[in-house]
């Protein structure tokens, strides 16, 4: 920690550019005239803050950011230490000539998850299965309040992938499948930023948020694989003109509409049909870049590179950094070579190969979204919420969105939800386990196992509920499986970020030995809950017909109450499934409105616990078929949709055709789109089918 007392500077009377009350614009203006190409070109470069050979280099190069990548984190690792750390660096940009404050940033991309004590919630596709956009913004906002309390001003999500191979290990951090569905989870951003305008920013609860990864992150081709590694993250998304504009750019348009403030491109390539260039890396694309996202869809703030992504672009160094500034690329996450990059960058503009109106424009950019936040007059970390981060209130939202999140796929027999007298059998290996709950990108980059922040398991939570002594854990179901009511084994994956997903287990959506043995044993003995702890779909296959209750929990993040309480009946389920649940690996990729649909549970499917499911048959169906034809409201409209789906489910069961699977997932498609009386004809259709 420096000696000095951090102090803000602000000289009102002095240069126009440190006036509060001009407009942003005029600041801009009159800052941007007085710097010079090494300052501007320290604007645009962000480097990891572990990678500092010395702190002075902050002012030595005129350094506009700074990020925590994943695991980066202050030691020890609490709110306190974050604000100090960054403090301390912050006061090093005072020693610049025009004390540009720093920008720092980091991925919370469920919550602060990179502190230790933070509230975290479940991961995209968990939200995308509420189907709840108010509650989405919600957890939003807890999420900046959580993040900007520790200082930062700027968080590297929501990812608007849209994921349409779930072998692709990102799979968890898109919203769904369907490209609606990703819109209508944007308010998340709200949540993160505040209101359009942008003028919320300045708040100490509010954080600049990054739309990523542009574009077609999650349409990559299973095996396109680039970089040897992997076989479908950062590969090649192929796609013809009409599937990229309706599939995976307009999930953009609407962020930018709602005044998202930064944009960070893909590490993939895109190869669109057609246009004869072939594959190329979305850091060169300066068709989507320049032309479509800043040009097109009219996005005035900045584009952010993803870590180190301009190193795999073809050519030398120098031909990096001009592909990428010139397609339109306004800060470089470098995140080590801050030396090379600044240098480089400098004598790219001086030799002509950069225009200085590339540079002005990218420079303008970067100090308008910081003029915006406020970093000029309130530089320094305001830790005046700080007490609330991890606080009962704002695990209470994330337990919501948990509850919300849980998908009922199955529920024969009514056997969920439990009661509190029942005895419980409880096994596999996910049940008793905070890190695999959370997934990737909590704690650490890639997450772990094991009891790695405060929080409250699914055993945990279940043991609070029900009454004492009723819960038997037995993780491999080694315990006596006698005398017991009901079974609830709880299985899915290990945690992980990037790459191909599931590491331990084998990279695939199989479930691994050890869990296929627990659910076995237990459903074989007793009446059984199996619950998926996972991003992603895990094959069930014909295990289904051995199980009475499946439940799709996700990766509900720290506050396993939200998962007892729709277990145990305290709330009825309402989640529904963001992706196609498949049967089989060879069946993917499998999207809703594909010709060929044949899944074990489609897009949409989603069972309720209430205790006044609605009943009826075709006769009602055409009923609310005019119903929501008639609709004036959204309210009335999604009512009776919600209605004909419930009679629908509830006369087919798990006796899922293709022909009842089809319509019933365009039903939930076209319901996002507000066509309410066009997807009760479908849910009719389906019906009909069964
Ligand atoms: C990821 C990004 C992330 C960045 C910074 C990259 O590896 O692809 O999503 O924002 O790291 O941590």
């Amino acid at each position: 920690a420096p000696a000095e007392t951090p102090q803000v500077v602000v000289d009102a009377h002095g240069l126009p550019y440190l006036n509060r009350e001009l407009p942003v614009k005029k600041r801009v203006a009159d800052l941007l005239s007085r710097m010079s190409l090494a300052e501007k070109a320290g604007q645009m470069t962000q480097a990891e803050r572990g990678a500092l050979t010395a702190p002075g280099d902050i002012a030595a190069y005129d350094l506009g950011s700074l990020l925590s990548g994943g695991g980066s984190t202050p030691t020890p690792n609490t709110p306190e230490a974050w604000a100090r750390m960054i403090d301390a660096f912050q006061l090093r940009s005072r020693a610049t000539r025009f004390q540009i404050p720093l920008i720092y940033g980091v991925d919370a991309v469920h919550g602060h998850n990179n502190l230790v004590g933070a509230t975290v919630m479940p991961h995209n596709i968990g939200i995308g299965a509420t189907r709840d956009p108010q509650l989405a913004e919600r957890t939003g906002a807890v999420t900046a309040a959580e993040v900007r309390a520790t200082g930062v001003p700027w968080d590297f999500a929501p990812c608007l992938c849209v994921t349409r191979d779930e072998r692709w290990g990102r799979s968890y951090e898109s919203f769904g499948e369907d490209p609606a569905l990703v819109e209508q989870m944007e308010t998340v951003i709200q949540g993160l930023q505040g209101r359009p305008d942008g003028r919320d920013l300045r708040r100490n609860d509010k954080v600049l948020a990054t739309a990523k990864h542009f574009v077609g992150d999650g349409g990559t081709t299973y095996g396109s694989s680039t970089t040897g590694t992997y076989t479908i993250d950062q590969g090649v998304t192929e796609v013809t003109r009409k599937q990229l504009e309706a599939v995976h750019l307009a999930p953009y348009q609407e962020a930018v509409d709602r005044g998202v403030g930064t944009v960070m491109p893909s590490y993939s390539s895109l190869d669109i049909a057609g246009d004869g260039q072939g594959p190329v890396k979305m850091h060169a694309r300066a068709d989507m870049i320049n032309g479509v996202l800043k040009g097109r869809m009219g996005f005035d703030g900045f584009v952010i590179s993803d870590w180190a992504a301009i190193d795999q672009l073809p050519g030398d160094y120098a031909s990096d950094v001009r592909t990428s500034v010139n397609a339109g690329l306004d800060m470089i996450m470098v995140p080590y070579a801050y030396k090379d990059f600044t240098t480089t960058l400098i004598d790219e503009v001086t030799a002509g190969r950069i225009s200085e109106r590339r540079i002005d424009d990218a420079v303008s950019r970067v100090l308008t979204q910081k003029f915006g936040l406020g970093l000029f007059e309130h530089p320094y970390a305001d830790t005046a919420g700080a007490a609330k981060i991890g606080s009962p209130a704002h695990r209470a939202v994330a337990r919501e969105a948990a509850a919300e999140s849980q998908v009922l796929l199955k529920n024969a027999g009514g056997v969920l939800p439990l009661r509190k007298n029942q005895k419980v059998y409880v096994a596999g290996s996910n049940a008793d386990d905070l890190g695999n709950q959370t997934g990737g990108w909590t704690v650490t980059w890639q997450g772990s196992s094991g009891n790695i922040t405060p929080g409250t398991t699914i055993l945990d939570a279940m043991r609070k509920t029900a009454t004492t002594g009723r819960i038997t854990y037995s993780r491999d179901a080694s315990a006596p499986l006698t005398g017991h009511d009901v079974g609830v084994v709880v299985v899915g994956e290990t945690p992980y970020a990037e790459g191909v997903g599931d590491v331990g287990n084998g990279h695939d959506l199989e479930l691994s030995a050890a869990d296929r043995a627990a659910v076995d044993k237990v459903c074989a003995a007793m009446r059984c809950a199996v619950l998926i702890v996972s991003g992603r779909p895990q094959l069930i296959g014909d295990r289904l017909g051995g199980i009475d209750a499946l439940v799709a929990s996700w990766l509900p993040g720290t506050e396993g109450d939200g998962v007892a309480d729709v277990l145990y009946g305290r709330r009825a389920f309402s989640g529904r499934l963001p992706v196609t649940w498949p049967r089989s690996e060879a069946q993917l990729p499998i999207n809703v409105g594909d010709a060929a649909y044949d899944p074990q549970f489609p897009y949409g499917w989603g069972l309720t616990t209430l205790t006044k499911v609605p009943g009826g048959g075709l006769h009602t169906l055409h009923r609310l078929w005019t119903e929501a034809g008639r609709a004036r409201t959204a309210e009335a409209g999604r009512a009776a949709v919600d209605q004909a789906r419930q009679i629908v489910q509830q006369r087919v069961g798990d006796r899922i055709t293709a022909a009842v699977a089809k319509p019933f997932a365009e039903a939930d498609h076209l319901l996002l789109g507000g066509r309410y009386g066009q997807a009760v004809r479908k849910l009719i259709e389906a019906y009909r089918a069964e």
